[in-house]
C-alpha cells in the first residue's frame, strides 16, 4: 500500500453527499497524490498542515462518485495545462474544463506582446534572497504595471502574476500601502479563476485583509478576513494552524472596531 489514510471527520450534509477531510502521511507523499485522478475541475483539494498533507472535499460529493485533484497550477490556459500534464504525466485530460477551454479567452486577454513580455519577466524571478534583487524585480514589474496600462487587463494570468509577484516585492520591503495596491487589483481575477471554494483565493483574501488590518482600515479588513474564513473553513478546515491565525486577526479587528 503506497499510503496510509486516516479518516479525521466524515458526515453525511444531508441526501446522498458527503463532506470528508482526509490525512496523509509526510512518508508517503510523493507517491499519495496518484491514488487520486486529476481533474481541472477537481472536487478535491491538498493542504499542507505542517508535515501532513490533508486531503478536503471542496464539493458536494455523491457517494461512489470519484474523488478528484488538480496535479497542476489550474490557472493556466487549456494548452498549456494539457502540455504539462502530457510532459509530467503522460496523459490527456478530457474533463469539462479542457473540452470547453473554460476562461482560456479572458486568461489570454489584452495585447499578445504586452503579455508575452510579462510571461517573461515573470519566469525570469528566481526567489529573491536581498533587499536588493526584491528593489531590483519591483522596479522591473513597476516599469512593466506602467507602460501595460490601457494594455494588458489584470485578468490576464501573466499581467495577475505580476501583480502578486509585485505584492510580495512589497511585503518584503515593508511597502505596506502599495503591497496593498497590488492584493487588493488580485481580487477579482481570484475570484474569476479561483471560484467557490479554492485555498489560493482563501489565503490571498486573507493577506489583502492582514495588509488592510496593518493599515488600520479595520471595517474593509473584518470583510475581507469575512471572506477568507468563509472558504477556509472549507478549504483548510476549522482546527487548521491558519485558520486560526486567521480567527486571530479577525476577533482583534472585531474588537478595536467595538472601542471606537
Ligand atoms: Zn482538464
Amino acid at each position: 500500500m503506497l499510503a496510509t489514510w486516516k479518516l479525521l471527520k466524515g458526515n453525511g450534509s444531508g441526501g446522498s453527499s458527503v463532506k470528508f477531510s482526509l490525512s496523509l502521511f509526510p512518508s508517503t507523499t510523493p507517491h499519495s497524490m496518484s491514488l487520486l485522478n486529476h481533474s481541472c475541475d477537481p472536487n478535491c483539494v491538498m493542504v499542507f498542515e505542517g508535515y501532513q498533507l490533508l486531503l478536503r472535499s471542496v464539493q458536494e460529493i455523491q457517494i461512489g462518485e470519484e474523488l478528484t485533484i488538480s496535479y497542476i497550477e489550474s490557472l493556466m490556459p487549456t494548452s498549456e495545462r494539457q502540455k504539462q500534464l502530457m510532459r509530467q504525466y503522460c496523459f490527456e485530460c478530457d474533463c469539462l474544463n479542457c473540452h470547453n477551454q473554460e476562461k482560456d479567452a479572458e486568461k489570454l486577454a489584452g495585447e499578445e506582446h504586452a503579455w508575452k513580455e510579462v510571461k517573461d519577466a515573470v519566469n525570469e524571478v528566481r526567489y529573491p534572497k536581498s533587499k536588493e534583487e526584491w528593489e531590483q524585480v519591483l522596479a522591473r514589474f513597476q516599469k512593466l504595471l506602467s507602460s501595460n496600462t490601457g494594455h494588458l487587463p489584470d485578468t490576464n494570468i501573466y499581467q495577475l502574476k505580476m501583480l502578486d509577484c509585485a505584492m510580495d516585492a512589497c511585503i518584503n520591503l515593508e511597502s505596506w500601502e502599495e503591497a496593498l495596491s497590488y492584493g487588493n487589483r488580485t481580487l477579482e481575477p481570484y475570484s474569476l479563476y479561483y471560484p467557490g471554494f479554492h485555498p489560493l483565493r482563501a489565503v490571498q483574501l486573507m493577506r489583502v485583509g492582514k495588509l488592510q488590518y496593518s493599515q488600520a482600515m479595520f471595517p474593509q479588513a473584518l470583510e475581507t478576513l469575512k471572506q477568507a474564513y468563509n472558504i477556509m473553513k472549507v478549504t483548510h478546515g476549522t482546527d487548521h494552524s491558519l485558520m486560526q491565525t486567521l480567527m486571530e486577526i479577525k476577533e482583534q479587528c472585531e474588537a478595536i472596531m467595538r472601542i471606537q
